[in-house]
């Protein structure tokens, strides 16, 4: 799923080929944009810019007309030179806003509208999003507050909440809360303010690492993003899509779990990011319910591993585990 960088990046280079070019062709299969683009043609208009505001992508014309995607699980925005062939069939296309040079396609993007400048001020989305992690001007404060607020929320929950934060979704929730050692299973009001302020601090340091200068096409969702400091290209990620895999830290098995209402998959390691113990909880409460994956030990870990594979595709080599845990 796009995240906060995708996002970002995606807006980046939408921007530098389209802002202060004209459009010459719209179209869209939606008939609620193609309501709009006949009575106020789009053709004609100058792109504005285009910027990304947590994990919406905003594309401004001139005349006061923003077009608000969001991407949601496989949305995305391609661009192309004229004549360029496309990398995605023509029945995934919903949206193709063409310059003199440049077209850009927005594929299976479910969410699209038109909104006005005003409309887009008091767009109860849009309005409700909380402090956005990718903004120069990130308000931390306010932040702490949304977070305050979060109460009984797990913090897997609030992080991907883009009320509280805009701009982390699975992925980083995964790899954030690792590095921060925070169980994800515990709730916000159980972190004391240096865990708040140290978690809001490592999302936006993995976001922004996340959206350093490279290619000029919007980005594929998971073909840059980078957590360790790893050279090895299959060692990006700490513990998403990892379930039964050694953690790179410690060596224990990496967890996986079914989380909060949307059902997100969590990833995580039981030593790295332990649970604080309460009163009659056994240690291996955390992971008794729901729909646990922890394969490597057992009859289970041939099968975990099948899995593993079959559902990280493209992965190089993992870093391999000395007795003792150490990575090599
Ligand atoms: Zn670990």
């Amino acid at each position: 799923m796009p995240e906060g960088d995708t996002i970002f990046r995606t807006a980046r280079a939408l921007n530098r080929a389209l802002a202060g070019h004209t459009v010459t062709v719209f179209e869209s299969v939606y008939p609620a944009l193609m309501r709009v683009d006949e009575d106020a043609p789009l053709a004609g208009r100058a792109v504005v810019g285009v910027k990304a505001l947590g994990k919406h992508l905003l594309i401004e014309f001139s005349g006061g007309l923003t077009l608000r995607t969001h991407l949601r699980m496989n949305g995305r925005w391609h661009l192309y030179q004229q004549g360029e062939p496309w990398h995605a069939p023509r029945s995934a296309v919903r949206v193709v806003i063409a310059t003199a040079r440049h077209v850009a396609v927005a594929f299976d993007v479910q969410v699209a509208e038109f909104v006005t400048a005003r409309g887009l001020a008091r767009h109860a989305v849009m309005a409700a999003l909380g402090p956005d992690l990718l903004s120069e001007t990130f308000d931390e404060g306010e932040a702490l507050r949304r977070l305050d607020r979060a109460g009984e929320m797990t913090v897997a929950e609030a992080v991907l909440n883009q009320r509280i934060v805009a701009g982390i979704g699975n992925v980083f929730k995964c790899e954030i809360l690792f590095v921060c050692r925070i169980s994800p299973f515990r709730p916000v009001a159980s972190l004391s303010d240096e865990e708040r302020v140290a978690l809001l601090r490592c999302a936006r340091r993995l976001l922004t690492a996340n959206v350093a200068e490279g290619s000029e096409r919007p980005p594929a969702p998971y073909a840059f993003r980078r957590t360790t400091p790893f050279v090895n290209p299959g060692a990006r990620l700490w513990v998403y899509g990892r379930p039964g895999r050694p953690c790179r830290r410690c060596g224990s098995a990496i967890l996986s779990r079914k989380q909060g209402p949307d059902a997100r998959l969590t990833f995580w390691c039981p030593l790295c990011q332990p649970q604080p113990q309460e009163p009659g909880m056994t240690p291996s409460a955390e992971g008794a319910s729901g729909d646990v994956s922890a394969g490597g030990v057992g009859r289970n870990a041939g099968l975990a591993a099948a899995r593993t594979r079959s559902r990280v595709r493209g992965r190089v080599r993992e870093p391999t585990l000395r007795p003792g845990g150490k990575l090599r």
